[in-house]
């Protein structure tokens, strides 16, 4: 019923407790435990459902319990816009405010020299537009996704629909195969349903 009850760290539930989230939406309650086994996911979800905390939180997770004895970017979260970007990094940090899991916002617009010295610190967390984040895998020699854990691709069909495609397959390809993947899309098309195919890996499709 409330988040005490899914099985998650003192840290996060102080995260939760902070932005004052009680009790799980129903996207939350159905996402964080299957997340938290490291299984891929494909969610129809909405603004609005509370998908933001449902992939965060298990992250966070995630990231708590297999700590890294040297800096490394484990985790790429995708938006389409900057703003959305902008909001999501806000919830992460939040929730991530008891811990000291370290959050990088790479989007178009921010300063790209300041950008790359940021990313040259290996923050645990990268929350990227796909068009700012390719040109740092394209250009930046400090910056590699091949530590990446875990990719999240929010709100795909609308990166897919800003003409997205290429680089998304890009920067899927540059992550190692290993990875978990979350894929979040309000709808179905066949260029979301393309994608999937292409970055999933046997994943859960929750629909709310
Ligand atoms: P999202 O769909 O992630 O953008 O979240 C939509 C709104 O719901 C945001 O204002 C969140 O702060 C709020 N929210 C998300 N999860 C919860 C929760 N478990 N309890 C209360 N509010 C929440």
């Amino acid at each position: 019923e409330a988040f005490t009850s899914m099985n998650l760290s003192r840290p996060i539930l102080k995260g939760l407790a902070n932005v004052g989230f009680v009790k799980p939406t129903e996207i939350q309650a159905r996402t964080i435990p299957i997340a938290l086994l490291g299984k891929d996911i494909c969610g129809g979800a909405v603004t609005g459902s509370g998908k933001t905390a449902a992939f965060i939180v298990p992250i966070l997770e995630r990231l708590l319990y297999r700590p890294r004895q040297t800096a490394a970017t484990r985790v790429l979260i995708l938006c389409p816009t900057r703003e959305l970007a902008a909001q999501v990094h806000s919830v992460a940090a939040k929730l991530g405010g008891y811990t000291d899991i370290t959050f990088c916002l790479c989007v178009g617009g921010l300063n790209l020299k300041r950008q790359e010295a940021e990313l040259k610190n290996k923050p645990d967390v990268v929350v990227a537009t796909p068009g700012r984040l390719i040109d740092h895998v394209r250009n930046s020699a400090g910056f590699a996704l091949d530590t990446c854990e875990i990719l999240v691709m929010d709100e795909a069909d609308r990166m897919l629909e800003d003409g997205f495609a290429e680089e998304l397959g890009e920067i899927v390809k540059a992550c190692p195969k290993s990875r978990q993947t979350m894929l979040f899309s309000a709808t179905m098309t066949d260029n979301v349903d393309q994608l999937i195919r292409m970055s999933l890996n046997h994943p859960s499709r929750l629909f709310v």
